[in-house]
């Protein structure tokens, strides 16, 4: 089968021909249809610290994908021959106390589909039946391919009540793009998003935030002048990683405020902790999706009418992955797909 693989512990990925993988008891046979490119698959990419020291080489990579189940092992029930799924890429260990207790998001001996494990971008994917998720007829295969990126968007927005609230978001890239409009969807008062890129605060307002921020050039406390805001904003939703928009968000977060914390930032990261302690900050760290409360919410969320069609801005079939590549790293992209059926 081919398969986008890490070959050489060098910047790239090689389309190259793998053995398709076996189907134990416990597991599902996907024959992948649509997969696209997330920022992790970006960072195994350039080869950079984080991918040298985390990923083995040789790796299949990927985990945001659509496909058809085309074998299981003898254990496997609930699905079958035929079903179109998308997966939960975090494989946890069923034994822990938090699995135990159905917290499997929580789960501390996590080992990631694409990243530790064989990936999603080949012609098959074999994971645990657990991991696999229905996607209803009604829900595009451009869409359920980005099941994973939405569900770190729809679990960091609903961690707070958003209704009548005032939400910051910081970070357009793809996954705030779309927790911003989650948090219109469900009935935020302002939801304003902040990047220092154009293209993706364009995209932003598309969907759904109703004020972007360049904050390159616009000063954000002007911003919520502006909006009236006098007293600060209720939750914040922190989607970029860096700590520049970190330390921004505490700065206009209202006493009493939520944040939570999606993004990745340097792990020495330094804040001004009395904008914690003075304001009485919650500070939630977000990881991954809840399983499967997050999958529920994404197909009910996308079922009562939240419209993620402008999301993806790219196809291309597969043997074009560099162009989808390219693409991401412009950063001038929504969601980029590869089409493993054309
Ligand atoms: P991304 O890199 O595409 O988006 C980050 C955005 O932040 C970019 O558009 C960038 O221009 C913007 N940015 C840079 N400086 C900024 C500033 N000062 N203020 C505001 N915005 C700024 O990432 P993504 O794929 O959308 O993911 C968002 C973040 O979430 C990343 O840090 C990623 O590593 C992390 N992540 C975490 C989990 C998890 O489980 N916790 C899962 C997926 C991704
Ligand atoms: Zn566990």
């Amino acid at each position: 089968m081919r398969a986008l693989a890490k070959l050489q512990a060098a910047p790239g990925l090689t389309l190259t021909q793998l053995a398709r993988p076996e189907v134990g008891h416990n597991d599902v046979l996907i024959r992948i249809t649509k997969t696209a490119i997330c920022g992790t698959d970006l960072h195994i990419w350039n080869w950079d610290e984080w991918a040298q020291k985390t990923i083995p080489v040789p790796m299949q990579v990927g985990h945001e994908y659509v496909g058809v189940i085309e074998a299981m092992g003898s254990e496997v029930e609930g699905f079958k021959v035929g079903d179109r799924v998308s997966g939960e890429g975090h494989i946890t260990c069923g034994y822990c106390r938090n699995c135990r207790a159905g917290r499997r998001h929580l789960c501390r001996n996590t080992v990631g589909v694409g990243v530790n494990r064989p990936g999603a971008f080949a012609d098959y994917l074999v994971i645990p039946a657990f991991n696999a998720f229905h996607i209803p007829d009604d829900i595009s295969d451009d869409l359920a391919a980005i099941f994973d990126p939405f569900g770190n968007a729809v679990h960091t927005a609903l961690a707070y009540n958003l209704v009548g609230e005032d939400v910051l978001i910081t970070g357009a890239g793809p996954i705030g793009i779309m927790a911003a409009a989650v948090a219109r969807f469900v009935g935020a008062r302002h939801v304003v998003i902040t990047d220092v890129n154009d293209f993706r605060l364009d995209l932003a307002r598309q969907m759904g935030a109703s004020r972007t921020v360049n904050v390159a050039r616009e000063d954000l406390k002007a911003v919520m002048a502006e909006l009236d805001m006098h007293e600060g904003f209720d939750v914040g939703l922190e989607m970029s990683g860096h700590p520049v928009a970190f330390r921004q968000m505490l700065d206009v977060m209202n006493h009493g405020g939520k944040v939570a914390l999606l993004g990745i930032p340097p792990s020495e990261t330094a804040i001004d902790w009395n904008q914690v302690i003075f304001k009485g900050l919650e500070i939630r760290g977000i990881y991954g999706r809840e399983m499967f409360e997050t999958w529920y919410k994404m197909v009910a969320l996308l079922q009562s009418g939240l419209d993620l069609s402008a999301m993806v801005t790219h196809h291309f079939p597969v043997e074009r992955y560099k162009e989808g590549f390219d693409a991401m790293l412009s950063g001038r992209s929504g969601k980029v797909v590869l089409d493993w059926r054309v």
